[in-house]
């Protein structure tokens, strides 16, 4: 709720904070148990800070983060910890580079377990060979190392840790962005089933519009550190009300009822601007084809438009 992550410029050789990267600045969203929420938006948008922040990995500079009801944004480490930090869980874009190289696969998976003092010894190894099952693992590779496994199996490795806590809640950062398309499929697909059979919630973080919109229940399209639109998929990917939403999805083809339609192509002109220094007003205003005078000047509230569909333009206000 409203929550932002500033990091501080910090310049010289005194190192003195001489500004501040509005990385995060202000967004609203939710997202409801067992449903997926995608968060979607160009490199630097913010959108992965938001993802560490939403679980405490960073402490918010303003607003809120509810968890069960529960504003977890203050809370102390030790108290993270006794509460939160083993219902939410992160995968990252390049799992190897959080695995120990020297770490078998079983030891990889024991360490969240012996960590959080769950279960003894058989305990845990009963619970990594179903850990192993589920992500489609042979048990005989137990004794294996990272580098002896493949994009795609070192990914299920991720989830398979991941899940080693019963976590209610996983945040994937661009979790399948770094493999092929044909195995980016099965790791959603793998996904998804997880999701049914333990009624998982996901927030499911992307640059890449078809995986999101293949995996999302709810859709959330960042610029510049802020929620330019956030819908039901269907609604966004369907009736996009956001300038920038609309020229996001004219660059990919949209499957609809009488097959592949592609819209026209809306390119848009310039860079995106330095979050240190974002644009008055509306920040998406040096590039809305749409834009108007207000624009330059007026930040526009970010606005519940339509049932569960918010837009923050000047266009609906
Ligand atoms: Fe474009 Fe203005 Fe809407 Fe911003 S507020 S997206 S500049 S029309
Ligand atoms: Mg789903």
């Amino acid at each position: 709720v409203n929550m932002a992550k500033h990091f501080p410029i910090k310049t010289g050789i005194f190192q003195r904070t001489t500004g501040q990267i509005k990385a995060v600045d202000g967004i609203s969203l939710y997202v409801k148990k067992g449903e997926t929420l995608g968060i979607v938006g160009e490199s630097g948008c913010g959108k992965s800070t938001a993802g560490r922040t939403f679980i405490r990995l960073y402490e918010p500079t303003e607003g809120k983060v509810l968890f069960k009801g529960r504003d977890i944004s203050r809370l102390s480490e030790s108290e993270l910890s006794r509460t939160v930090r083993k219902n939410i869980q992160m995968i990252f874009q390049d799992p190897y580079a959080s695995m120990n190289p020297r770490k078998t696969l079983k030891s990889i998976l024991n360490e969240p377990l012996i960590t959080h003092k769950l279960y003894d010894r058989k305990g845990r190894d009963e619970k990594i060979a179903e850990l192993l099952n589920r992500v489609g693992f042979n048990p005989s590779f137990i004794n294996r190392y990272p580098h002896e496994f493949s994009g795609g199996q070192r990914q299920r490795i991720g989830i398979a840790r991941a899940l080693a806590l019963n976590p209610e809640l996983i945040i994937a950062d661009e979790a399948v962005s770094a493999l092929d398309v044909s195995i980016q499929a099965q790791i959603i697909n793998l996904m998804e089933d997880l999701q049914d059979e333990f009624g998982l919630t996901y927030i499911f973080i992307s640059h890449d519009l078809s995986v999101v919109r293949h995996i999302s229940d709810r859709v959330a399209v960042m610029y510049l550190g802020k929620v330019m639109e956030f819908a039901r998929k269907k609604d966004l990917y369907e009736d996009p009300l956001h300038p920038y939403t609309t020229a996001l999805l004219s660059a990919v083809p949209v499957p609809r009822k009488r097959g592949i339609q592609q819209r026209e192509r809306i390119v848009l002109k310039g860079d995106v601007p330095s979050p240190a220094n974002p644009p008055s007003g509306c920040v998406f205003h040096t590039r809305c084809p749409a834009a108007m005078d207000i624009c330059r000047k007026v930040t526009p509230d970010f606005q519940e438009v339509k049932k569960e569909h918010y837009v923050a333009c000047h266009l609906y206000q």
